[in-house]
């Protein structure tokens, strides 16, 4: 890897495979996992707990002020990081289609963003991390070693989603989770701060079609 710290970007839209490829690339490189879409989520699910306003930056200011998040390494490779809110674990909590939807409204709030922006940056400053998210190649490390963005269609996305969500045991409709896909990267992609974007020096990846075998040793080429 490069002489630059040793970061690896992974961003894209909902559904694409960023979690599990994120997971399973730092499982390869020996390098730690950073989630920051479970940061969003979690911030999400204390406005829906405290019944919050989100669109008002002085009450988000506030909820980030006193915020008290923690992560612990996930139990096994496929699982997701453990979180906890307040000292309660919120693992599954935050994982529902509501709060994926709170989740992208929050998260164009300015208030919200400067504030884990800076707390990923801590989190990821001594390197040996694979960071997965939305604006991570192109906002958090701009200059990170490797940066990808993975893509596919949105079909292929809601599939890959209703079937996480089963395994989880949640109820699902379909044609509502395409829709929400669909409106989620809209509103990602238009919103003014730290949109979803691809970084000009990220790599694009289309996962229609190939497995996570074969995205991972894409990745693991191009790296060296
Ligand atoms: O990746 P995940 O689906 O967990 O992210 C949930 C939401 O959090 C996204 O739809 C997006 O609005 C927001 N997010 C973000 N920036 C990141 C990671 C997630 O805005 N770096």
């Amino acid at each position: 890897m490069s002489k630059k710290r040793k970061i690896v970007t992974i961003d894209g839209p909902s559904g694409v495979g960023k979690s599990t490829i994120s997971r399973r690339l730092a499982a390869q490189l020996k390098f730690t996992y950073l989630d920051t879409g479970a940061m969003y989520r979690s911030v999400a699910l204390k406005c829906k707990q405290l019944n919050l306003d989100f669109t008002d930056e002085r009450v988000m200011e506030g909820v980030l002020e006193r915020i008290n998040l923690r992560f612990e390494p996930a139990p096994s490779p496929d699982a997701d990081v453990l979180v906890f809110l307040d000292d309660i674990e919120v693992t599954t909590d935050i994982r529902t289609p509501e709060i994926s939807m709170l989740a992208s409204k929050v998260s164009a709030m300015a208030a919200v963003r400067n504030k884990l922006t800076v707390l990923q940056q801590q989190m990821g400053a001594a390197g040996n991390v694979v960071v997965e998210g939305r604006d991570t190649g192109t906002v958090v490390f701009p200059d990170a070693a490797y940066k990808f963005y993975l893509d596919a269609a949105p079909e292929e996305r809601a599939s890959r989603r209703i079937l996480q969500l089963r395994a989880g045991k949640m109820l699902v409709d379909e044609q509502k989770i395409l829709e929400q896909i669909i409106k989620r990267d809209n509103d990602d992609q238009q919103r003014t701060i730290a949109p979803l974007k691809k970084a000009n020096d990220a790599k694009l990846i289309d996962t229609t079609g190939i497995d996570i075998d074969q995205v991972l040793a894409l990745m693991l080429n191009y790296i060296d």
